[in-house]
């Protein structure tokens, strides 16, 4: 497959770059990676080596905008993409109290086959490369840049945005967008390193979500870079996980649950549990007595979101009446819970519901 701009290291790009004076390497790859912009933009560059660079294919854009659509005044955006062999793949930027989440997408489709989710019902396409997944964040700062710039601009300042005071790229990242990321391991590890070095995201404010595959559990425990853990439970039992998350079947709960205290024994980090509502399925007495014995000994978060529909599935959503009572339930047995926001709904943008609207992940 051919690299793409994200794709491509600092050596290769000094290869690309031969002949120029050295400091070129640094001036294109902080354009990169600070301005958040492509080389036809880079107009600090001589005319000639702008235009030589903007034809590279090395440099090309691995994403193609098909659509964006935003909703709750602008704070939420989705964008659709096409990557070069017409798999698609889409990024949620939320914006709430000054502070971003980008939700990426570490697959077209998945292979794990979760029935209620619009990703695991459409089916696998292909792993993203690293720079594929890099590219989400950048384009979702470089939107941030253009509406940071247009506030400062109002408030009369000069410049601010990618270069300027204020950093553009989103604050936090959340591997919540289509694909299961622990299945991806090698190319999502590389776009964290990327993330974290070259963007200057810390490995605190990026979380990788996963539906429980211990093994890559285990190897993101040996990592150096220490990002949140979260895990999308659903069931708190193997009889009913078994048939919500079918790869709870390989890796049942008591591994899991093992990987996850081990993971929080090497990285001191908050580990959550997601718990997507059903009405009746998941969300009675019983079920969060479960989920608060195991929550309670791992000191998780939980993170409760009532189901969003999808064609392919016919149970609903808890009622806002019953997700608060589960809320309650579980703070009163000691854990930790809120209430995810259901952001974006009306455009089908809410993490983990992507790919539902647009009904096919290929061209
Ligand atoms: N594959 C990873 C990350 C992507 S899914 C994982 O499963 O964790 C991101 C989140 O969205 C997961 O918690 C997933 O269970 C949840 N999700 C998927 N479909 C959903 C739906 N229809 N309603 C609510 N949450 C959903
Ligand atoms: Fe894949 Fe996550 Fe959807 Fe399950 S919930 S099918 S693991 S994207």
């Amino acid at each position: 497959m051919a690299p793409a701009r994200y794709d491509i290291s600092r050596a290769e790009l000094a290869v690309l770059l031969e002949g120029e004076p050295r400091y070129r390497v640094d001036q294109v790859w902080d354009g990169l990676y600070r301005q958040l912009i492509g080389p036809e933009q880079m107009t600090a560059l001589p005319k000639t080596l702008r235009d030589r660079l903007s034809a590279s294919e090395a440099l090309a854009p691995a994403l193609r905008q098909l659509d964006c659509v935003s909703a709750d005044r602008g704070a939420t955006r989705k964008w659709l993409w096409e990557l070069h062999d017409g798999a698609r793949i889409e990024t949620v930027l939320m914006e709430y109290d000054r502070r971003s989440t980008v939700c990426v997408s570490s697959q077209a489709g998945c292979a794990m086959g979760c029935g209620f989710c619009a990703t695991g019902q459409a089916g696998f396409v292909r792993n993203l490369t690293s720079g594929e997944i890099v590219e989400q964040v950048v384009n979702a700062g470089a939107v941030r840049a253009g509406a940071v710039l247009a506030g400062a601009v109002r408030a009369g300042a000069v410049r601010a945005g990618a270069s300027g005071g204020t950093p553009a790229r989103p604050a936090n990242v959340v591997f919540m967008g289509m694909g299961e990321p622990l299945a991806n391991y090698p190319r999502v590890w590389a776009a964290v390193e990327r993330m974290h070095s070259d963007l200057g995201i810390s490995a605190r404010h990026i979380t990788v979500s996963t539906v429980g595959i211990v093994p890559g559990i285990n190897r993101l425990a040996e990592e150096s870079l220490p990002v949140n853990l979260a895990v999308s439970l659903h069931a708190a039992n193997d009889v009913l996980r078994d048939e919500l998350v079918p790869i709870n079947k390989r890796y049942p709960l008591a591994e899991l649950i093992g990987a996850c205290r081990a993971y929080l024994r090497a990285k001191g980090r908050r580990l959550s549990f997601e718990w997507a509502l059903i009405s009746g399925v998941n969300d009675r007495p019983e079920d969060a007595a479960e989920l608060a014995a195991l929550a309670g000994s791992l000191g998780a978060h939980v993170n409760l979101i009532p189901l969003n529909p999808t064609p392919g599935w016919p149970a609903v959503g808890s009622s806002p009446a019953r997700v608060r009572t589960f809320r309650d339930r579980l703070v009163s047995l000691g854990v930790n819970a809120t209430v995810r926001r259901n952001r974006g709904t009306d455009i089908d943008a809410a993490c983990g519901q992507l790919a539902a609207g647009t009904g096919r992940l290929t061209a």
